[in-house]
């Protein structure tokens, strides 16, 4: 089978997706890009993700041709492929409806950034890109140009991408935004809210990239 590590790999960082209840149902959609061939491996449309073999994970190209595989891939593969073009450095989609990053989504303006979390992922405000039907040209567009250089875009009245290096990567800053979110939420519940500062979540998000984590 083409890439079947690569394959089982999406299954496993969608059984998380469902553990860490970022989604109900078989919401959201998840993919990799092969560095090797270029080939994207990427979720099947509607499939419940606990049945999922590595055969029904489709492979296709980034002319949304499908290379390798009988199902129907999801509706938001152009999204999936158009973040791939985009960005040479992403390897790794994740697409969510986690309930407080789509709450926030369907606000006015983005989402402030209030915890230090959040402002080493994206080193200020996290924006959110325009509503656009699901599974249109047009979401993958204004997606893609939403995002711009970060790792994460909200997507108007529809949920939250998260674009990394890996899909590990990707999973993981999924988790953030959507604690973070969760936090956000709460604290504008209890009052007047401390906003961080732009030139300290840009100072916050260089520090991570620099120093977080294992050499
Ligand atoms: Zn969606």
């Amino acid at each position: 089978m083409l890439l079947e590590k690569e394959r089982k790999k999406v299954i496993e960082i969608a059984l998380n997706i469902k553990k860490e209840k970022l989604i109900p149902l078989t919401f959201g959609n998840f993919s990799l890009r092969d560095p090797e061939t270029g080939y994207v491996c990427i979720t099947p449309s509607g499939m419940p993700y606990d049945t999922l073999h590595p055969s029904d994970i489709v492979v296709v190209n980034l002319d949304n041709e499908i290379v390798d595989g009988e199902r129907r891939p999801s509706i938001e593969m152009p999204l999936h492929t158009a973040m791939y073009r985009k960005r040479s450095d992403v390897n790794g989609v994740v697409h969510t409806h986690s309930t407080y990053c789509t709450a926030w989504a369907c606000r006015d303006g983005g989402m402030p950034c209030i915890t230090s979390e959040a402002a080493g992922l994206v080193g200020g405000k996290i924006r959110c890109a325009k509503f656009v039907p699901p599974g249109s040209d047009g979401l993958a567009e204004a997606t893609s140009e939403a995002i711009g250089d970060d790792k994460v875009v909200l997507m108007g009245n529809h949920g939250v991408i998260c674009i990394d290096e890996t899909i590990d990567k990707a999973f993981n800053d999924a988790i953030i935004v959507e604690e973070s979110a969760k936090v956000a939420f709460v604290a504008y519940q209890m009052g007047e809210v401390n906003t961080l500062e732009e030139q300290m979540c840009e100072f916050l998000k260089e520090d991570t990239d620099k120093n977080y984590g294992q050499k």
